[in-house]
């Protein structure tokens, strides 16, 4: 695990991301003195299995329920960058904006979605969050780094280096890390997402057993996986 103290940017294609796939991760980083900013990317009005929902209130719903669920793990802030949930793109306009934020909080650690998709790991599957991963690693390196990149910015947000990204990975992370003494607040700040689970207990289930499975090859109980990408000087 990183050994940097300094802040950490979490950055999401939809509301809920940050809690269902490294909740744990977020908890103990603010355990340990670290201050966590969620950027989440879209405004998440796609989520809803139910046919009547509207997605202008179901936006609403989600950032409030996001907000809740930051607050459980001791998020510091949440901001929503609000792009359409289902259609993102590699854009210019989407990359500046993740720039921006990145040299507005200017982290020591960004923790984003995995730009890769493979059938077994779940975190890839989603286009978005494909994307977003993409999008992240291209302004980690070098859009965020280079004043040259996005004169725009300047002079109000300059360039910053972000030394490391945690990138969610299911299938066969580098990194894997103890979430056992955070599992209970990952299950709480997943529970405020009211708008995506149906059945609490099984989704709660259904992620002791991820939670689980992770931890097995280092003897945790619980755990959560990514790959750790240190970013070179
Ligand atoms: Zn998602």
């Amino acid at each position: 695990m990183t050994t940097a103290n300094g802040p950490v940017m979490f950055v999401a294609a939809h509301p809920d991301d940050p809690d269902f796939l490294a909740g744990g991760t977020v908890a103990r980083l603010v355990k340990e003195g670290r201050e966590v900013t969620y950027v989440i990317v879209t405004n998440g009005n796609k989520g809803s299995a139910d046919r009547g929902a509207k997605s202008g209130r179901l936006t609403a719903i989600r950032e409030e329920e996001q907000r809740r669920a930051a607050r459980v793990l001791g998020g510091r802030r949440v901001k929503f960058n609000g792009y359409e949930d289902g259609e993102l793109e590699d854009t210019r306009a989407l990359r500046r904006d993740v720039t921006r934020e990145i040299r507005r909080w200017r982290p020591d650690l960004i923790i984003t979605l995995n730009p890769h998709r493979t059938y077994n790991n779940f975190p890839g599957w989603h286009r978005d969050h494909r994307i977003t991963g993409r999008v992240v690693l291209d302004c980690v390196y070098p859009l965020a780094r280079d004043d040259l990149a996005f004169p725009e910015l300047l002079p109000e947000f300059e360039p910053h280096k972000v030394p490391e990204v945690y990138a969610v990975q299911w299938e066969q992370p580098h990194l894997v890390i103890d979430i056992t003494d955070t599992m209970d607040l990952k299950l709480e700040a997943i529970h405020c997402h009211a708008s995506q689970v149906g059945d609490f207990e099984a989704v709660e289930v259904r992620m002791r057993n991820r939670a689980a499975i992770l931890g097995k090859g280092k003897g945790y109980p619980y755990a959560e996986g990514f790959d750790d990408i240190v970013v070179p000087g």
